[in-house]
């Protein structure tokens, strides 16, 4: 089973094998390199009645089968009676970059007779994944800080066609300020296209209405025009009208793809002119994970942290807001990088002067012992020129060569 229970994502990890192209091996084309090393992780929480298609959504999203069909109880068997969260973590890699991937399921939420406080277990799962996080922060060593807090919500609205129900409005508005909220209209194919249509605008001005943030791709002045059209697109399918499926279906034109089947015709999850599963997809894993991923720390996490050290008393003084402030962390934690870089530029320039110096010494070294050599050279020539010069004037003054000992009696020179 890969159920690992449990809210921190401590439990088993299976390795999963992909059958193709999920895209969220383009993520260190949104970020630093150090971590593509690392290795990322993703949680996404999923929220919604049961029987919307959270869990087959998942697996279309990750073409990996993470979730099993669940064992519905029947009529007279026990159902549980409160939210239940579990979570389900698998490693999946594509391109060699790897990602943890967590899961985090709510079966229960909107189930029961009386839904009031269904967000309630759902915000504490959030906050005490921020205070775990906070935690290892507080540690002395922090090198290998686990992230496991939810950086997505994907809250799926039942497609009843009229406008959200009082738990989609009261769930968000708890939920707004803690986490990147998602929402998608489930099985939209159960729409037709004007319904869809109808439904997202209604569902747009109730989110206005209660002044309910959720997640946007932000807008930067720097984009290129084709990330600024794609991020337009984006938004303008907000809330994401998808429809999940796992099955491979026989489309009209003999093609297997995943959709459904019916018996007026197939409806195709990839298929962008069927439904929003595409440009959900794009955005939650291929081009705004990490965005989703940085505005969980920057904004999400800093903000309750905040509000819980206010709460803890511990005064806003410089220290804590620089602690806090994620505008003076970052222009810190700046400074410190090029502080760094420096200092491997300069210890970079002391070693190839040094090596400099090295080299220079042993050219000089072998200069002198040429020059050595030169001079013996010289010494030898000239003392050989000295002796044949020697030589030359005793042949002509016709002295002998060698004068030896006794020479004289050999010449006939005596007395
Ligand atoms: P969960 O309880 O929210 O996790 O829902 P499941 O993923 O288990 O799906 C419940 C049922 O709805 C299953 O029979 C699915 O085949 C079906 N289902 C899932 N997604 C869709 C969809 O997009 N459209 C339609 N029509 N049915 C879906």
């Amino acid at each position: 089973a890969v159920n690992a229970g449990g809210m921190d994502g401590k439990g088993t990890v299976n390795r999963k094998k992909l059958s193709s192209w999920v895209g969220f091996s383009n993520l260190p084309n949104q970020v630093h390199r150090r971590s593509l090393r690392r290795g990322f992780q993703f949680v996404a929480m999923v929220v919604g009645e049961s029987g919307l298609g959270k869990s087959t959504l998942i697996n279309t999203l990750f073409e990996t089968k993470l979730y099993q069909p669940k064992v519905i109880p029947l009529p007279g068997q026990e159902r549980p009676k409160t939210v239940d969260i579990t979570s389900i973590s698998a490693e999946i890699e594509e391109g060699g970059v790897r990602l943890k991937l967590t899961v985090v399921d709510t079966p229960g939420f909107g189930d029961f007779v009386n839904n009031e406080d269904s967000w309630r277990p759902i915000v504490d799962n959030i906050e005490s994944r921020f205070d775990h996080y906070l935690e290892q922060e507080n540690r002395v060593n922090r090198s290998k800080l686990s992230d496991n807090r939810v950086h997505a919500c994907i809250y799926f609205i039942q497609p009843t066609g009229h406008a959200l129900k009082p738990i989609d409005i009261e769930f968000m508005r708890r939920l707004h300020t803690k986490v990147n909220l998602i929402p998608v209209i489930a099985k939209a194919d159960t729409l037709t296209e004007e319904e869809v249509l109808l439904f997202k605008q209604r569902i747009l001005s109730d989110i206005q209405h209660h002044g309910i943030q959720i997640f946007h791709p932000p807008a930067y002045d720097n984009e290129d025009e084709e990330t600024v059209m794609e991020n337009e697109e984006i938004i303008s399918k907000v809330p994401f009208a998808v429809v999940g499926s796992d099955a491979l279906v026989t489309g009209a034109d003999g093609r297997k793809v995943r959709g459904r089947a019916y018996p007026w015709g197939i409806i195709e999850v990839d298929n962008e002119t069927h439904c929003d599963f595409v440009k959900l997809r794009q955005m939650l894993v291929r081009t705004h994970m990490e965005e989703l991923r940085e505005h969980t720390n920057d904004v999400l996490y800093e903000n309750y942290r905040t509000d819980k050290l206010k709460s803890m008393g511990v005064s806003q003084d410089e220290s804590v807001f620089k602690e806090t402030n994620p505008a003076v962390k970052q222009a810190e934690e700046r400074a410190m990088y090029d502080a760094k870089l420096a200092k491997i530029e300069a210890e970079m320039k002391m070693v190839f002067q040094q090596k400099v110096q090295e080299k220079e010494q042993k050219l000089r070294q072998s200069e002198e012992e040429l020059y050595a050599r030169h001079r013996e050279m010289k010494e030898a020539l000239e003392k050989q020129r000295l002796e044949l010069e020697d030589k030359k004037r005793r042949v002509e003054s016709g002295r002998p060569l060698t004068p030896e000992k006794g020479s004289k009696k050999r010449f006939g020179l005596g007395k």
